[in-house]
C-alpha cells in the first residue's frame, strides 16, 4: 500500500463504490416504494367486486354467521389477493388477519380504509383491504418474487460495475503513474553516469513539465560532465607541455648535451615559473568555482589605482611602440575590493591588448562612472586584429585560445580571460567583450561602485 498506485487505485475504487453503492440504494428504496403503491392500488381496484359478492353473502344468509369460511375459501382461490378484513356495521371485527382479531374494534388508522357493504341501502359491515405490508412486511408471493429478482439484478449490476471500476482503477492508477516510474528508473541510470539517458516527454502536460525538467537537468549533467572531463584532459596536457621541457633539458644537461650554465638553468626556471603560475591560476578558478576565493575587500579609489597601473604598463607599451590613452573621471571613484585581485583583473586584459596589438597601434583604458545606477565600468580598447565574431562567445572559456597552433611561449596560459571573469564575478561586476575584425577589440567590466547608487547584480549594464 506504500505504492502511489496503490494508493491511487483505492482512492478512485472507494470513490467510485461509494457513489454506485448510494444510487442502488436508492433504486433499491424507489423501485420498492413504487412497486408497493402499484400493487396497492391494483388490489383496490378489484375493491368493488368483492364488496358486491359480500353483499350477496349477507342477502342471501341474512347473517355474517360462515364468512370466514367463505372468505377463506376465497383466499386459497386468489392466493396474492390482499388481505381482507370484515367488520360489523359497528366496526367489530368477524373476519381478522395478522393481528387483527375477531371480536377486537377496527384500529383508527385503518377506518379511512374500509368500504361500507350495504343490502337494501343499509349498511351490514365494512370490508377493509390491508394494503401490502399491513399485516405483515411481505408482498403476495409473486409480487414478492418480482421484487427479489429486480434487488438481485440490482446488486448483480453494482457487483459487476464494481469490479469493472477497481480494474479501471487500477489501470489509470498505473498508467498515470508510469511517467513517474520511468524517470526513477532515469534517475538511478543518471546515478551510474549513464548521461545519455532521457525519458520520454509525452502524457498529460504535468508529466510532459517533469519529464522535460528532468531532460534538461540530464542535459546539464551532461555537459558539466564533458566539460569537466575537457578540462581534465586540458589541465593534464598544459601540465605536460613545460614539464616535458623541464625534463628534457635537465635530461641533456646531465647527458652532457647542454652545458650547465645561468643561461640555460634561467630557462628552466622560466618553465617553472609558468607551470606555477599555471597551477596558481587552476587554483583560483577552482577556488572562484566553489565560492571560496579568499577576496581581501578594502575601499579602494579606481580611478587613482588604474592610474598607477597604467603608469607602470607605459613603459612596456612603449618599448613595442604602442602609446597607452587613459580617460577617467575627474573625482575619485571608491569601489569595494581586493586590490591583488583588481590588479590580476587589469593585468591580464592589458598583457592581452598588448600581445594582440601591433607596433605602432594604441591602447586606450576607460574608466565611467554611473552613479545613479551604482556601477563603473572599465574598457580596454585596443587596435589589434580583433576576433572573429564566432569566437567572441569562447574567449573567456577556460584554455580556450583564438590560435590553437599558438605557443605558450608566444602567449599565455588560455586561463587568462577565465580568470578575469572569475575575479570581476566574485567582485560582483560582469565582463564582456566587443570587437570589430581588422580594427580591434574592446574588452569591459562593470564593478558595483559609489555609496549612492542602488544595485541590482542580475542587471549590471552591458
Ligand atoms: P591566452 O591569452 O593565454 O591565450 P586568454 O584567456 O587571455 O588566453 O585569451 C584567450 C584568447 O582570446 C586568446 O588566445 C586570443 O585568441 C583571444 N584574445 C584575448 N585578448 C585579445 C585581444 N585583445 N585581441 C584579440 N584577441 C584576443
Amino acid at each position: 500500500m506504500n505504492h502511489l498506485w496503490a494508493r491511487l487505485s483505492l482512492a478512485f475504487a472507494l470513490v467510485i463504490a461509494l457513489g454506485i453503492l448510494a444510487v442502488a440504494l436508492l433504486i433499491n428504496r424507489a423501485t420498492d416504494t413504487a412497486f408497493r403503491v402499484y400493487v396497492r392500488d391494483t388490489l383496490r381496484a378489484a375493491l368493488p367486486r368483492v364488496t358486491e359478492e359480500l353483499a350477496e353473502y349477507y342477502r342471501t344468509h341474512g347473517t355474517w354467521a360462515g364468512i370466514g369460511q367463505f372468505i377463506n375459501q376465497r383466499r386459497r382461490q386468489h392466493p396474492s389477493a390482499p388481505r381482507l378484513v370484515l367488520t360489523d356495521a359497528n366496526g367489530r371485527i368477524i373476519v381478522g388477519a395478522g393481528r387483527l382479531r375477531p371480536g377486537q374494534r377496527l384500529p383508527p388508522a385503518l377506518r379511512p380504509l374500509r368500504v361500507p357493504i350495504r343490502v337494501d341501502e343499509e349498511v351490514v359491515g365494512y370490508a377493509v383491504f390491508l394494503p401490502p405490508g399491513t399485516v405483515g412486511p411481505r408482498l403476495p408471493a409473486l409480487e414478492q418474487a418480482f421484487l427479489t429478482t429486480v434487488r438481485n439484478m440490482l446488486w448483480t449490476a453494482v457487483l459487476v460495475v464494481l469490479l469493472g471500476a477497481v480494474l479501471l482503477s487500477v489501470a489509470t492508477a498505473r498508467y498515470v503513474t508510469a511517467p513517474l516510474r520511468q524517470v526513477a528508473t532515469a534517475a538511478r541510470r543518471l546515478a551510474r553516469r549513464e548521461f545519455h539517458h532521457r525519458v520520454p516527454e509525452k502524457g498529460p502536460a504535468e508529466v510532459v513539465a517533469v519529464a522535460r525538467a528532468f531532460n534538461e537537468m540530464a542535459t546539464a549533467l551532461e555537459r558539466s560532465e564533458n566539460a569537466q572531463r575537457q578540462l581534465l584532459a586540458d589541465i593534464a596536457h598544459e601540465l605536460r607541455t613545460p614539464l616535458t621541457v623541464i625534463q628534457a633539458n635537465l635530461q641533456a644537461m646531465l647527458d652532457g648535451v647542454y652545458p650547465i650554465n645561468g643561461r640555460e638553468v634561467a630557462r628552466l626556471y622560466d618553465e617553472v615559473r609558468l607551470l606555477h603560475r599555471l597551477v596558481e591560476d587552476l587554483r583560483d578558478l577552482a577556488l572562484a568555482d566553489m565560492g571560496r576565493l579568499p577576496l581581501h575587500r578594502q575601499t579602494v579609489d579606481l580611478r587613482a589605482f588604474i592610474h598607477h597601473i597604467v603608469d607602470t604598463f607605459h613603459l612596456a607599451a612603449a618599448a613595442q611602440d604602442i602609446r597607452v590613452h587613459l580617460h577617467t573621471p575627474p573625482h575619485p571613484v571608491h569601489i569595494t575590493g581586493d586590490p591583488d585581485r583588481l590588479g590580476q583583473i587589469m593585468h591580464n586584459v592589458l598583457n592581452n591588448a598588448l600581445r594582440h596589438t601591433p607596433p605602432g597601434g594604441e591602447i586606450t583604458v576607460r574608466v565611467r562612472e554611473d552613479r545613479s545606477s551604482g556601477w563603473v565600468r572599465v574598457e580596454i580598447t585596443d587596435t589589434g586584429p580583433g576576433i572573429p565574431p564566432e569566437h567572441l562567445p569562447h574567449v573567456f572559456d577556460r584554455f580556450w585560445r583564438g590560435d590553437p597552433a599558438r605557443t605558450r611561449e608566444a602567449g599565455g596560459t588560455g586561463l587568462g580571460l577565465a580568470i578575469v571573469r572569475s575575479l570581476v564575478e566574485a567582485h560582483g561586476g560582469q565582463v564582456g567583450v566587443t570587437s570589430t575584425p581588422g580594427r580591434g577589440s574592446t574588452f569591459w567590466f562593470t564593478l558595483p561602485c559609489c555609496p549612492n547608487g542602488h544595485h541590482d547584480e542580475q542587471r549590471a549594464p552591458h
